[in-house]
């Protein structure tokens, strides 16, 4: 029985104040005893602020960790895993969309961070989904499928491994896929995962879908098969909207 794990991924958006504001509405109502895992995702700036708050039933992580394997040196910029778990994360995202958009990430630099990720102790959400055009052209199970088999190493496990399926399309924009839709591209994620990992893993393994989830369709898409929790972006920045959807797990 997969647990289901409700994400939240703040974004570039949380001074101190804010951060302490909300992580600590967050963290007031979760318990050690949920029936689901919590996860909340602050930027870099107040990670280990957030990491250092009382946060008993929630995991911290960061949203991205560098791509060199090297512990620390001359990386402008990046903040290696080994950082991040030095700040008290235990979690981390790779290859969120905005990343591979703006950043111009591929499936190999995906791959690479997960297992820097991995090799440092913490569990990694390795985002993948289809763009719009990719979508229109009718590939979104080929896309999906392709980046599940390059970005997911060898030594990723259920433990240590979530999926985050968010089609770049439904980011923010208020749009969500069909729920057919969505338990196609998991049933094919999961397929897939079977073939790099082995079917007991893949059958173990967690699939979250991203994209636009609301208190007000949380509980379908919860629903569905295969999807077994959500990422949230722009309603994991209210305490109230993240438990709604939270609260939404049967
Ligand atoms: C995200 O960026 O991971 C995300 C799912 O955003 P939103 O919920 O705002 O669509």
């Amino acid at each position: 029985m997969r647990k289901k794990l409700i994400a939240g991924n703040w974004k570039m958006n949380g001074l101190k104040a804010d951060a302490k504001a909300l992580a600590t509405a967050i963290f007031a109502k979760a318990t050690s005893d949920m029936h689901f895992d919590m996860l909340v995702c602050p930027p870099m700036n107040v990670l280990g602020f957030v990491a250092e708050l009382p946060h008993t039933g929630v995991f911290v992580g960061a949203q991205d960790v560098a791509e060199t394997v090297k512990l620390n040196g001359a990386f402008t910029g990046d903040v290696s895993a080994h950082m991040v778990h030095d700040l008290g994360a235990t979690w981390t995202l790779v290859g969120h969309s905005e990343r591979r958009q703006y950043h111009h990430e591929t499936d190999a630099i995906v791959k690479q961070k997960a297992i820097n990720a991995i090799t440092e102790g913490l569990t990694t959400v390795i985002c993948i989904g289809e763009t719009l055009a990719e979508r229109d052209a009718g590939k979104a199970v080929e896309v999906v499928r392709r980046q599940t088999r390059e970005c997911v190493p060898a030594e990723a496990t259920a433990e240590n491994c979530v999926i985050a399926y968010e089609p770049v399309w439904a980011i923010g924009t208020g749009k969500v896929p069909t729920t057919a839709d969505v338990a196609e591209i998991h049933a094919a994620v999961r397929d897939e995962l079977a073939q790099v990992l082995g079917a007991e893993k893949a059958e173990n393994m967690r699939i979250l879908y991203g994209g636009s989830v609301k208190p007000e369709n949380a509980k379908e898409l919860l629903n569905v098969d295969n999807v077994d929790g959500a990422l949230i972006g722009g309603a994991s920045l209210k305490a109230d909207s993240f438990w709604a959807i939270a609260e939404a797990v049967k």
